[in-house]
C-alpha cells in the first residue's frame, strides 16, 4: 500500500507547502500516530487564490461545455485507476473499513462522471412572441464558488463541492477538513492533471474560520457550499448573506426510521443495523430515532441488538473489520456523554455503551431503547455508533415523532402498506425519505434536506443547477 502522501495546498496549479506557514499535524484515529503535517494557507495564500479563482473563472467558463465535459470524464477515470491510494488514504486519515473507501473512492468518480454528462445539458428555454420578438431564458454559472467540507467523507463532501461547480463552468476554491486532507488533495490533483486550469480548481487549509472569513469577504466569491453541523452552517449563511452571496447549506439531521408491523422485519433489522454502523454513525443521513410499532417491538430489538453485538471493529486496514474508529477523540467525547445522560433520563443500555482500549478512538456499538423525549440524544445529533429503538403506536403519532425536530435531512420508513408509503411520502418532513431500503444517496438524484438540515441540493442536475443563475434576454 502507498504511503500517507506529503500534504500540500493547490493554488493556481501549484503545489504549495512550506516557506514558514503555520502547519498541523494529520492523525490517524485508529492508531493516535501523526500520519503527515498539513500546512495552512497565510492570508497572502487566500488573496493569491482568489485572483487566481477570478481568472480561473473566465478561463473555464469560456471553456465548450463538451470540453469541459471531456476533461472532466478523464478526471473521473484518473480517480479510478488511483482508488486504491485514495481509499489506503481515506481509510488512514478517517478510520472507515478499506472496503468503503474504495466505494468512496468510486461514488467520487461516478458523481463527478455523471456531472461532466450533465455540464452539456444546462438547458435555457425560448419564449416566442411574435414576429422577431422573442425571450430567451439562458443559464449562465454564478462565479467563483468557495466550498467548505468536513471529514466524515471526505471524498464525497469534497466532490460534491467542486464537481458541480465545475460542471456548471465555475471556477471553485475547496477547503477539505484538515483532519482528513489527503483525499480532496488527490482528488483536485486529478483534475488538474486531466486538464481543468489551475485557477479553476483549487484546494486550500486553514483555521476553518479564518478562511471562511477571508474568502466569503472577497467579492470575488458569489457562491458559498457548505457541509457541517448545523450552528456553522448558520454562522456561514450569516456571513455569505452580506454580500448576497447564493448558498448551499448541507447541515446535520436526526433521522427517524417508522417501522410498521406489516413491513419484512427480518429485512428491515438487516439493512438498518448495517446502515446504523456504517461510518461509525458519522454519517449526516444515518438512521438515529428508529420508531417501532408495538406489536413488533421486541422481535425487532432483539434481533437489532443480536446484529449489533456482531459488528466487528476494528483498524480499517484489517481484513473483517466492519467498523472503524470514529474520527476523532471529541465526537467520542461526544456520544460519552449523550449515553450517559440518556441512562439518567432512564433509557435502557441493551448493548455497548463504552469505549475501546486505550489506543485510537474506538467505541462499542451501542443500542438504547426506551429513550425519552427529554433525553440530549432525542434532540442532538449523535453523529456516533448509538441507536435508539422506541415503541410506538400508531401511524399519526409515529409521523408526529418523526417531525418532531427542527432537522430533516432523511427519514426511513418499513412498510408494506402502498397507501401509507404515499401518505409517508407527502407527510415526513425530510429532504430525502427510503422507503424499504437503507439508500438515500445517488449520483442522479438530488440530496439535501429542509428546514434546519439546509437548502440546496448536490448530486443530480439539481447540484450544477445550484451553480448557475438564469439572465434573461428580451428580444424584439
Ligand atoms: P464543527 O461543527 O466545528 O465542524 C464541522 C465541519 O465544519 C468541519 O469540517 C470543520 O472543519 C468545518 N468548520 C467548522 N467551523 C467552520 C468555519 N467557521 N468555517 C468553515 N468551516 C468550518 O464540529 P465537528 O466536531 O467537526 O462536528 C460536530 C458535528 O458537526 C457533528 O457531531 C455533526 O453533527 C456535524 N457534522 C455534520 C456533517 C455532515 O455531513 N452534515 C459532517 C461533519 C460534522
Amino acid at each position: 500500500m502507498t504511503d500517507y502522501p506529503a500534504l500540500h495546498m493547490l493554488i493556481a496549479g501549484e503545489k504549495v507547502t512550506g516557506g514558514g506557514r503555520d502547519t498541523e499535524e494529520v492523525i490517524n484515529p485508529a492508531t493516535e500516530e501523526v500520519l503527515g503535517t498539513l500546512p495552512h494557507a497565510t492570508s497572502d495564500d487566500l488573496d493569491r487564490a482568489l485572483d487566481a479563482a477570478q481568472s480561473g473563472f473566465r478561463e473555464w467558463r469560456s471553456t465548450s461545455a463538451d470540453k469541459r465535459a471531456t476533461i472532466l470524464t478523464n478526471a473521473a477515470n484518473l480517480i479510478r485507476e488511483r482508488k486504491e491510494d485514495i481509499a489506503g488514504w481515506l481509510t488512514r486519515e478517517q478510520g472507515k473499513p478499506l472496503g468503503d473507501g474504495r466505494g468512496e473512492a468510486m461514488y467520487s468518480a461516478n458523481l463527478l462522471e455523471f456531472y461532466a454528462q450533465e455540464a452539456k445539458r444546462t438547458y435555457g428555454r425560448t419564449l416566442v412572441r411574435g414576429e422577431g420578438s422573442r425571450v430567451e431564458v439562458q443559464y449562465h454559472p454564478v462565479g467563483p464558488v468557495a466550498g467548505f467540507a468536513p471529514w466524515n467523507f471526505p471524498a464525497i463532501n469534497v466532490m460534491r463541492k467542486i464537481g458541480g461547480a465545475l460542471a456548471a463552468g465555475c471556477s471553485v476554491i475547496v477547503k477539505p477538513s484538515e483532519e482528513t486532507p489527503a483525499a480532496g488533495i488527490a482528488l483536485v490533483q486529478a483534475l488538474l492533471d486531466a486538464g481543468v486550469p489551475g485557477g479553476a480548481v483549487q484546494c486550500v487549509f486553514g483555521v476553518p474560520s479564518n478562511v471562511s472569513e477571508h474568502l466569503l469577504a472577497s467579492p470575488i466569491i458569489r457562491k458559498l457550499t457548505f457541509t457541517g453541523s448545523t450552528p456553522v452552517g448558520k454562522h456561514l449563511a450569516k456571513l455569505a448573506a452580506d454580500d448576497l452571496k447564493i448558498t448551499t447549506m448541507e447541515l446535520g439531521g436526526h433521522g427517524p426510521v417508522l417501522v410498521f408491523d406489516d413491513c419484512d422485519v427480518d429485512k428491515a433489522v438487516k439493512t438498518m443495523a448495517g446502515n446504523k454502523y456504517r461510518n461509525a454513525g458519522q454519517v449526516c443521513v444515518s438512521p438515529i430515532r428508529f420508531l417501532i410499532e408495538e406489536s413488533i417491538f421486541e422481535q425487532f430489538r432483539d434481533s437489532f441488538v443480536e446484529r449489533a453485538e456482531k459488528v466487528r471493529v476494528g483498524n480499517g486496514l484489517e481484513d473483517g473489520t466492519d467498523m472503524g474508529p470514529m474520527a476523532n477523540a471529541r465526537g467520542r467525547e461526544n456520544i460519552q456523554k449523550l449515553i450517559a445522560n440518556a441512562k439518567e433520563a432512564g433509557a435502557n443500555l441493551l448493548t455497548g455503551g463504552e469505549v475501546i482500549g486505550n489506543q485510537g478512538f474506538f467505541h462499542q456499538p451501542t443500542v438504547l431503547s426506551e429513550v425519552p423525549t427529554s433525553a440530549d440524544i432525542m434532540n442532538n445529533e449523535p453523529f456516533g455508533p448509538v441507536a435508539i429503538l422506541n415503541p410506538m403506536s400508531g401511524e399519526d403519532a409515529m409521523i408526529e415523532e418523526a417531525n418532531r425536530l427542527p432537522y430533516g435531512l432523511a427519514a426511513y420508513a418499513w412498510t408494506d402498506d402502498a397507501a401509507r408509503r404515499r401518505r409517508l411520502a407527502a407527510e415526513v418532513e425530510a429532504g430525502m425519505l427510503a422507503i424499504n431500503g437503507g439508500s438515500v444517496s445517488t449520483v442522479d438524484a438530488p440530496f439535501g434536506g429542509v428546514k434546519w438540515s439546509g437548502y440546496g441540493s448536490e448530486d443530480g442536475r439539481e447540484g450544477v443547477m445550484a451553480c448557475m443563475v438564469p439572465k434573461t434576454i428580451h428580444e424584439s
